[in-house]
């Protein structure tokens, strides 16, 4: 094959064969522009290399885990000394103690942590915890937030079974009403209440909690005897240094963390509070590689990034940077562009676009620019990201928002995402 993106071509090919469906999950293309590519080769800092060579200003940050920048010299380094060390052992190192330590020293709410590998592990061991402190079944949870890909919460039906889906009510989020109705429905058997930290869904705008909603879901905790879960794996130390809704007044009785945890390496974590500690011991979760120390000392360098530097202030600023920058330009195309979410965590959407394909365009634009965004879903700055990157970006974005305006009229379809116009948004 020849072309500007024939290794990508020839890799997905070859994986039609020995992967099913080409790829799988969060990271499948099958739902992104047609030019996006599948296969990276490498990335540093905030830029990321495609198998054709071409590098991007990476707005993912691999869905969140890059904070610090890909190949951060100083947690790889603390990494890679562990290895050689020792990773997966007959038993955990010291660092997982001291890791615990330093958690609790951080997440105010928290008295105690347990590690496990992804962000799924952590939000079904609070789950479990939540039902053995309880001796209760039912969950209240948001429609439409994301808490993983277990049984319990895949938003996809295939090969799920009924009785993996029962004990769990929906609510809207933010909206009280709805949160005291399922609650009243749940009865004498409400086990948790989960949370996203705010409204980070897919396909729909961003929406900062509002604090009547997260304190009348502690006071319901309270009043019942339930425990409040906030699910930070996506949006954790993007916001705060402690737990997200410590913003508004309101601790968890539990937090599961995940993703940017270790700056990338493989660990998440269950984070709770005395209440919910001897129901947290009684419980039987564990697996192979949940004790390995390398990512555990990859996480203590990332949290003392995260405690003595100004990552968060300047990623904020970065963030709104980007943001007025997005606006004029887009106001000057003559475009209504929604920019919702936290700056750090900002998602795009355009006004008038039932099937996404002024997003697709766009993107696309951004993407032959040499900056990787994303039409649908929430996307994620980093440390690594200089004012120069932001410039960039917004060169990108004027350039993008011209070539759409001249294709505006004569957009092809997006048929990836049919299942939005038949009501699933
Ligand atoms: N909770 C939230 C809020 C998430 O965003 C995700 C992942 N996108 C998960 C849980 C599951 O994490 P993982 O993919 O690491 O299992």
């Amino acid at each position: 094959m020849t072309g500007a993106n024939s290794r990508d071509r020839e890799l997905r090919e070859r994986a039609e064969a020995v992967i099913p469906g080409g790829m799988y999950g969060h990271q499948s293309v099958a739902l992104l522009p047609d030019d996006y590519p599948q296969f990276f080769a490498r990335g540093e800092g905030a830029h990321l290399w495609d198998v054709d060579g071409r590098r991007y200003l990476d707005l993912m940050c691999a869905y969140g885990p890059n904070l610090f920048g890909y190949a951060n010299p100083e947690i790889d380094a603390a990494y890679v000394r562990q290895l050689g060390l020792g990773d997966t052992l007959t038993g955990p190192t010291p660092l997982m103690v001291e890791l615990a330590e330093a958690l609790v020293g951080m997440v105010g709410h928290a008295d105690w942590a347990m590690f496990c590998k992804n962000g799924t592990d952590a939000t079904s061991m609070a789950l479990v915890v939540a039902r053995a402190h309880t001796r209760r079944k039912t969950v209240v949870r948001a429609k439409g937030a994301y808490h993983g890909a277990a049984a319990w919460c895949t938003p996809r039906p295939a090969g799920v079974v009924d009785s993996d889906r029962a004990h769990q009510l929906f609510c809207d989020y933010n909206d009280v009403a709805s949160l005291e109705a399922a609650v009243a429905q749940a009865g004498d058997d409400l086990a948790c209440i989960f949370a996203a930290p705010f409204r980070h869904d897919a396909f729909v705008d961003q929406a900062d909690p509002d604090p009547a909603y997260a304190r009348r879901a502690r006071e319901l905790c309270d009043a019942t005897g339930a425990l409040l879960v906030v699910d930070e794996v996506r949006a954790g130390f993007r916001l705060t240094r402690d737990v997200s809704w410590s913003r508004i007044g309101v601790q968890p009785d539990l937090s599961s963390w995940g993703k940017c945890l270790a700056n990338g390496h493989a660990l998440s974590a269950l984070l709770g509070g005395d209440k919910a500690r001897a129901a947290a011991a009684s419980v039987y979760v564990t697996g192979s590689f949940w004790y390995e120390a390398a990512p555990m000392a990859a996480a203590l360098e990332t949290l003392r990034l995260i405690r003595e530097t100004d990552y968060l202030e300047r990623i904020t600023a970065l963030g709104a940077r980007l943001r007025d920058g997005l606006a004029e330009r887009a106001a000057a195309a003559g475009f209504g562009f929604r920019q919702t979410g936290p700056a750090t965590m900002p998602l795009f959407l355009f006004d008038e676009d039932p099937d996404l394909r002024k997003g697709f365009c766009f993107a696309s634009e951004m993407l032959a620019r040499g900056v990787y965004v994303h039409p649908w879903h929430n996307m994620f700055l980093c440390a690594a990201m200089t004012e120069a990157d932001i410039e960039a970006a917004l060169d990108a974005a004027e350039g993008a928002f011209g070539a759409l305006k001249r294709q505006a009229g004569g957009l092809p379809p997006v048929d990836k995402l049919a299942f939005l116009s038949a009501g699933a948004r």
